[in-house]
């Protein structure tokens, strides 16, 4: 059997804890004999700072580098407030993205049975949902250049940002999307706005010349982005596989996120360009909440997120999708027994700390692998 290589980075405030219970998944993979990882550990974010003066290190970065997969926590709080810039916690993972050329974000929204409830939207509207966001992750108008802010001499000011899309970077996240699709649903929705951006009109053609070239057997939509966001949050359910730009998709994943009720319940993946020799991508896998300083050393966060991610990594990194089902089944085990962390609580659950939460999860799935 194949030994995985993983980078573990928890970094900041509750990154550590919910990390906590990404080793006592592998405890059980290790037990059971499963699958076999080999895993490193360092520092990043402020925890790295307090250390090195750095975000993160050379030496991680390398690690990084080599690794098939960095698992990644939080970085982040208000002790860090104040450093250089260059050395805040968020460029440790910024530092990361860009390095490892990780251009494909994919987010799933998964409302689990248990907690249909805890959505915004009506139970009918979000039971049983199963969508994925897909955001190109490093171009566009984050990115673009010039990027600037002038002083007119007038007493005004001008700002600027550039939206900027090349046809090879539409084509591979559109590539990452339909492959996506063809594992789910078969179906994906490209959002842009060809109506009034150039880069929207570039982007609707692309998209429609690698389906008509390379994935004619997967459905393919487009949506205004606009319309899109309202239709996320009218009929979630239509969708299967949504792809957009760094933008439309930072504030789409983020209308996602809502429909599944909390933070602490949403995974991510970032996933780098296909290496055509050993056929795998750079990726890292991370809960989209942050260090949720608020909580830190309480023993409240929610696992769910963490484990996810790195559910997401048996799938996408080690093309073990069985195992990330068992995973899935034992989450959506604990919680059809009442079992809650106080993030996700409702009237007759039982709330447990992150914790007890991580043991019941890998105890359903020792059950559910028996
Ligand atoms: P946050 O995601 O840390 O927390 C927002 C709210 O959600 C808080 O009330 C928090 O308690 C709750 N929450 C988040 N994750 C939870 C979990 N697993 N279980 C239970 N409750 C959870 O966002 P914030 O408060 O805006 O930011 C806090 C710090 O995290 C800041 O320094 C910010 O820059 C950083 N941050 C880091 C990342 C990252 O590392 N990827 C992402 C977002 C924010």
């Amino acid at each position: 059997m194949a030994t995985h290589k993983l980078l573990l980075l928890p970094g900041d405030g509750i990154g550590p804890e919910v990390m906590a219970e990404v080793k006592r998944l592998l405890g059980f993979f290790a037990k059971t004999g499963m699958a076999a990882f080999a895993t490193e550990e360092g520092l990043v974010g402020g925890a790295c700072y307090d250390a090195h003066k750095v975000a993160i290190t050379e030496e991680t970065m390398a690690k990084a580098h080599e690794a098939d997969a960095v698992i990644f926590g939080a970085v982040g709080g208000p002790k860090w407030d104040k450093v250089p810039f260059d050395a805040r916690p968020e460029a440790g993972l910024l530092r990361l993205r860009k390095d490892l050329g990780l251009f494909a974000n994919i987010r799933p929204a998964i409302v689990y049975p248990a907690l249909a409830d805890a959505s915004s939207l009506k139970r009918e509207a979000v039971e049983g949902l199963d969508i994925v966001i897909l955001r190109e992750l490093t171009g566009g108008v984050y990115f673009g250049e010039p990027k600037t802010i002038t002083d007119l001499g007038n007493g005004q000011k001008r700002a600027i940002d550039t939206q900027v899309y090349d046809t090879y970077e539409i084509e591979r996240i559109a590539r990452v999307g339909f492959e996506l699709a063809r594992r789910r649903r078969n179906k994906v929705t490209s959002m842009e706005k060809r109506n009034v951006m150039k880069t929207g009109v570039l982007w609707h053609e692309v998209v429609e010349q690698v389906h008509a070239r390379e994935y004619k057997d997967v459905q393919l939509e487009h949506m205004l982005a606009d319309a899109g966001g309202m239709q996320l949050v009218r009929w979630p359910k239509q969708f299967d596989v949504i792809v957009t730009d760094n933008l439309f998709g930072d504030m789409l994943s983020d209308i996602a996120a809502m429909l599944t009720g909390s933070l602490g319940m949403l995974p991510s993946a970032s996933l780098g360009e296909l290496d055509a020799r050993s056929k795998r991508r750079k990726a890292m896998y991370e809960p989209v909440h942050g260090s949720a300083p608020d909580i830190a050393g309480k023993g409240m966060a929610n696992p769910i997120a963490m484990l996810a991610s790195f559910g997401m990594a048996l799938r996408y990194s080690f093309n073990m999708g069985k195992e990330a089902d068992l995973l899935d089944a034992a989450i959506a085990a604990a919680l059809a027994k009442g079992l809650r962390t106080a993030d996700i609580k409702s009237p007759d659950a039982t709330i447990v700390s992150t914790s007890e939460m991580g043991a019941a999860i890998v105890g359903e799935m020792e059950r559910l692998a028996a």
